[in-house]
């Protein structure tokens, strides 16, 4: 297979800024970056040059539902291709498919599906820009009544190892995050399984004290679900999960940067307090996302969507309609450094689940998962896997 040979006036790792970058693309996989001059030219290569614009590493996100009017749920092939072509044309390269609460037979039947496209399509991409899914992210559904948000009722389910390995068995080694309220009797015994499965357990629709919280961290807990939304609201004597959260290293936070689900100053003392290796920018997208504004599905229940943001029947948010390349410039509009913001939709992600020597980075040896930033840091191409990069 030919060589691409990608000039671009910089480059970010994200750990490193690279001026007159050069990246060179043998196959799926990345086998050099740097400075021009400093990196042998494959002969025959093609070349591709970006001018002055700026080339990152494709995004990661941890959280989405869906995307180009369909959601994981749905859990076929067709839905899932959908998905992961909408969202690469945002620059995001790689997904967790995120599952909303369900009944159990609607959850299994979604995670066999799911797992069977993992398995089988993902890495075998039909369509030329498609982002890869790389697990399954269980949002519910072992989560909090009092703070469910939008995930049905009637489908929550107090913490059951056994729930749960039946789940595991459909999942067929894909599943990477749990969310769970960690208050609930028995989180524990299931942080413990969790982990003992190899998954990140992640807090999340929850109502945890401080103290339930960081009982949880010590049995494992290491994540923590857009922060800040659906969970019991800090108070200065009674900080609550989200003060637990806060100071604790161990955690990494999710944050839907919409501009929507949290406000600036909370986004800012986010950043601050878990500093930029620990924050995650997440979309929560949902099948709107890449819609006109209209009614859509998240899991089994109906949104409205308007003005772009996703509300159920009672007006709760429902998701967003975020992409992780508009979260970015929202962190950058806030004053954040690009190579800080850039770290919360790459090497983090891809690191929370253990993938950081693939996704999220630009060295030799990772996949050629690649975003050309024009100096608006509006998206102006995109490369999955080695394919599809095209300028505009
Ligand atoms: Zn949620």
């Amino acid at each position: 297979m030919q060589p691409i040979v990608i000039h671009a006036g910089r480059a970010f790792t994200p750990f490193e800024e690279i001026h007159d970058a050069v990246v060179v693309v043998h196959g799926s996989k990345i086998s050099a970056v740097g400075p021009r001059g400093k990196v042998d030219l494959p002969r025959g290569g093609r070349e591709i040059s970006a001018g002055s614009k700026t080339v990152v590493p494709g995004f990661v996100d941890v959280h989405i539902h869906g995307a180009g009017g369909h959601d994981v749920m749905e859990g076929r092939r067709e839905a899932l291709e959908i998905i992961a072509a909408t969202v690469a044309a945002h620059g995001t390269t790689s997904m967790v498919a995120t599952t909303v609460t369900a009944s159990e037979k609607e959850t299994r039947n979604s995670v066999a599906g799911i797992a069977h496209f993992i398995l089988n399509t993902s890495q075998y991409p039909t369509r030329e820009l498609s982002a890869e899914v790389l697990g399954i992210h269980f949002e519910g559904p072992f989560i909090s009544p009092a703070r469910r948000g939008v995930h049905p009722a009637k489908w929550i389910v107090p913490p059951s190892p056994a729930l749960l390995s039946q789940f595991l068995e459909e999942a067929q080694g894909t599943a990477q995050i749990l969310t769970l309220a960690p208050e609930l009797p028995g989180a524990l015994d299931l942080i413990s399984s969790a982990r003992r499965a190899g998954m990140v357990v992640s807090l999340g629709h929850t109502d945890a004290t401080y103290e339930q919280a960081q009982a949880a961290i010590e049995a494992g807990a290491s994540h923590a679900a857009h922060v800040f939304n659906a969970m019991r609201p800090f108070s200065h004597r009674g900080t609550g999960v989200i003060g637990a959260v806060l100071i604790s290293p161990k955690v990494s936070a999710e944050l839907i940067a919409d501009g929507v689900h949290v406000d600036e100053a909370a986004m800012r003392m986010l950043v601050e307090l878990k500093t930029p290796e620990r924050v995650i920018l997440v979309s929560d997208g949902m099948s709107a996302t890449g819609m006109p504004d209209g009614k859509y599905q998240l899991g089994m229940f109906e949104v409205k969507v308007s003005e772009g943001v996703a509300r159920n029947a009672e007006g709760k948010l429902a998701g967003s309609t975020l992409t992780l390349d508009r979260a970015l410039r929202n962190m950058v509009a806030l004053g954040f450094p690009l190579s800080s913001a850039l770290r919360m939709v790459t090497t983090n992600p891809a690191r929370q689940i253990g993938l950081d020597a693939r996704k999220g980075v630009l060295a030799p040896g990772a996949d050629a998962d690649l975003v050309i930033l024009d100096d608006k840091l509006e998206v102006s191409g995109v490369m999955t896997r080695g394919a599809g990069l095209t300028l505009d």
